[in-house]
């Protein structure tokens, strides 16, 4: 029989949620684990869902892709930054390697497929897709699956189906939980009709609901996290969620047979949120930021805020900081010269490594120039990459808060941050040795290929795993 390969991404599955807390609730998962091999998955610099899934899908770093966040600066004015779509994927998808040696694929909800492009198989896209993620089948014109028609199938499997949540980041976290517990069963319920109807070698299903279940319900789980509130009625929340993988996975392995290759990822994992850093407060106390203007309160950063003749540098928010250096000849009042830009980098480097808290303790921060972590720097990288805290903060772009730390994030509630350290679990019936030493996320799309006994292309930067 020809081999077949299914992928269930779980967007931001920690390990130990998944290997540890909640082991005994996922009975599928730990018979996964113990026929096969599992252990944690390095995710790509940034740990961040665009452009993870799509590293993970291409073997490539997101300097290679030229994709550095879910924005990114379009040109070296201030203000020019834009979301990245399928379009900037310029080298092969896995799904696109498989087509060239004959294979066809199912691929499900993977971040940053829109607009969908032809290939021999099924696509249906993920968020980032400009429709309303509440009810996508009301809009039919945009290519957000492919073929086209395949629209009106899912009206007819699960005519509830859902891309994404919109406002996941709410208070209202009672009606957020049912719509979570929805997205996801009408997911795989159209995922099951795929794994039954299509003639697929490879498939591959992404479930966001645990990056938004995790944003919005960490702290009710995470007694270490500074607002952990016992007896919540949100308790057993995460628990219950994690359930409801397993419960689709299991549901899953009952439709394909014992020689598939199976593999349970995610594109980084999750931990408790400290609170964040305030970047572009930090740069003006420091002096490389000045504003025009004192902001009354919290403001939105804007360019126009900015007395560029006076500033070094900038940032942008996220759940990692971002800085870009106002560099002269390169952005358009640019006041630091070429031959000072390596110093100026060196010395935010240094300064912003010594970030204490509140109580005067280094929160272990942690600063990339891209060009040292990334084999090419395609389009306009940042000048700097900032893990405040070692990612326990977030980088918070606003300004007008008086103060380096914030406890509020500025774009709504939200417990947890992103970690480098997502998961895998790998069932191939050769390899049976449970947990095992860290691979990487760029170890997935030639794992894949040598299932199917294909070559590796040389520019993939990992290895069969
Ligand atoms: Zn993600």
């Amino acid at each position: 029989m020809a081999k077949r390969v299914m992928i269930i991404g779980w967007d931001c599955a920690a390990p130990k949620l998944v290997f540890d807390a909640f082991k005994d609730d996922m009975p599928n998962t730990h018979r996964l684990m113990q026929a096969g091999i599992y252990g944690q998955l390095e995710s790509t610099i940034p740990p961040i869902t665009v452009p993870a899934w799509m590293c993970m899908m291409t073997s490539r770093d997101p300097g290679e892709l030229g994709i550095y966040g879910f924005r990114n600066r379009s040109n070296y004015t201030y203000d020019a930054l834009a979301i990245a779509n399928a379009n900037a994927i310029k080298v092969p998808t896995l799904w696109e390697l498989l087509a060239e040696a004959q294979q066809r694929s199912v691929v499900l909800g993977v971040p940053l497929t829109y607009p969908a492009k032809p290939f021999p198989g099924w696509m249906v896209t993920s968020f980032l897709t400009p429709v309303n993620p509440n009810s996508p089948l009301t809009d039919r014109k945009l290519q957000w699956t492919f073929p086209p028609r395949l629209i009106r199938e899912i009206e007819q499997v699960s005519p509830d189906y859902m891309i994404d949540i919109p406002n996941f980041r709410t208070d209202k976290r009672a009606e957020l939980e049912k719509q979570l517990l929805k997205m996801t069963r009408t997911r795989f319920k159209f995922a099951r009709y795929l794994l039954e109807k299509k003639q697929w070698d490879f498939f591959m299903i992404v479930e966001m609901g645990s990056d938004r279940l995790h944003h919005a319900f960490w702290r009710f789980w995470d007694k270490t996290h500074h607002k952990y509130e016992p007896n919540s009625p949100f308790a057993d929340t995460m628990r219950n969620y994690y359930r409801t993988l397993d419960d689709e996975l299991g549901e899953m392995l009952a439709r394909v047979d014992h020689d598939t290759t199976v593999i349970i990822v995610s594109d980084h994992g999750a931990k408790r949120m400290d609170g964040g850093i305030c970047v572009n407060e930090w740069l003006q106390k420091h002096g490389y930021l000045k504003l025009k203007t004192k902001p009354q309160g919290p403001t939105r950063f804007t360019s126009d805020m900015v007395d560029w003749q006076q500033t070094k540098a900038w940032g942008e928010g996220g759940y990692y900081g971002r800085i870009f250096v106002n560099v002269v000849g390169r952005e358009p009042n640019g006041i630091i010269k070429q031959q000072d830009y390596e110093n100026v980098r060196d010395e935010l480097k240094t300064q912003l490594e010594a970030i204490v808290d509140e109580s005067g303790q280094n929160i272990n921060t942690r600063v990339f120039k891209p060009e040292e972590v990334y084999h090419k720097c395609n389009n306009i990288p940042p000048d700097l990459i900032v893990y405040f805290g070692d990612l326990y903060w977030r980088s918070v772009g606003s300004v007008g808060y008086n103060s380096i730390y914030t406890y509020q994030n500025d774009t709504g509630p939200d417990d947890c941050n992103h970690a480098e350290m997502g998961m895998f679990i790998l069932k191939n019936g050769i390899h049976t040795d449970g947990h095992v030493p860290t691979k990487s996320i760029y170890d997935i799309a030639p794992t894949v290929l040598k299932e199917f006994g294909l070559d590796i292309p040389d520019a993939m930067r990992g290895n069969p795993i």
